[in-house]
């Protein structure tokens, strides 16, 4: 793979929380660009602190990651650029309206006002929420609330979108639209990084994943080869396998 083609290369980050305890132990993965990359793992693995330091918000002890040609040591402005962050909960923004909430989205990333004004009808119709727009964001329920962050990810084409637990919270409905809606943005050449504890859904919706247990990637590959290798029916049973052999050792 070209370097050119990589949206994203993490080379080594490591994160320690307390020194000499790893929360991510020299992680080092690539996406390429319209992939779609899935951090799998369980609760404590280590996939939000990868991803949060990926996206900036957090500071590595070692290792570095290029987003778009730009490092996240030395380029933050750069990378910030180039990526939205999908977080676990819309957390400051409650008391805002749905439609004032993208639109203020949409400035911060926006280069211009008409562009602005593209983002937020783009979000708009991404999330579907009609005439609940001009409600309070409080007033929405857990579905409601992901899918108007997932609108405002995206809405802005960033090369790089980081969806921690994109789907959590949605029923199977929401849950298959949204990852329709990120596979063909995919198609259309956007990069994904993904993580989830929903491992069926990884494996449909994900070109490539990432297995992550206490702070260490144990394995990476497309599920159709994962599944090959391990010689099991599906990615959870590929998990028990690794994250097993990886207790022998
Ligand atoms: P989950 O699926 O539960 O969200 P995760 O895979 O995202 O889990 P992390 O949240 O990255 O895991 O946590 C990895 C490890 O780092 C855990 O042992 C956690 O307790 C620890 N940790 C996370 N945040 C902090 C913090 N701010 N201070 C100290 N330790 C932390």
């Amino acid at each position: 793979m070209e370097n050119s083609q990589k949206v994203l290369q993490v080379k080594g980050l490591s994160k320690q929380y307390r020194k000499g305890v790893y929360a991510s132990e020299k992680v080092s993965f690539d996406v390429a660009k319209g992939e779609i990359f899935a951090l799998i793992g369980p609760n404590g693995a280590g996939k939000t602190t990868t991803i949060r330091m990926i996206s900036t918000l957090l500071q590595a002890t070692e290792g570095d990651a290029v987003v778009a040609g730009h490092s996240i040591l030395t380029e933050p402005e750069k990378v910030r650029q180039n990526i939205t962050y999908l977080p676990d909960e819309a957390g400051a923004y409650k008391n805002m309206t749905g439609k004032a909430y993208l639109r203020f989205m949409a400035e911060l990333y926006a280069d211009s006002k008409s562009q602005a004004e593209e983002f937020v009808k783009t979000g708009a119709e991404i999330c579907e929420l009609g005439d609940r727009l001009n409600d309070k964001i409080s007033s929405y329920s857990r579905g409601m609330q992901r899918k108007l962050l997932l609108a405002r990810a995206i809405m802005s084409k960033p090369a790089l979108a980081i969806l921690d637990e994109p789907t959590s919270g949605l029923d199977i409905i929401n849950a298959l639209e949204i990852r329709r809606m990120i596979k063909n943005l995919a198609a259309e050449g956007m990069s994904f990084l993904l993580s989830s504890h929903n491992m069926l859904e990884i494996e449909y919706v994900s070109d490539r994943v990432g297995i992550i247990a206490k702070g260490r990637l144990l394995e990476t590959g497309r599920p159709s080869e994962l599944l090959e290798k391990y010689g099991t029916k599906n990615l959870e049973e590929v998990f028990e396998k690794v994250v097993t052999s990886s207790e022998i050792l």
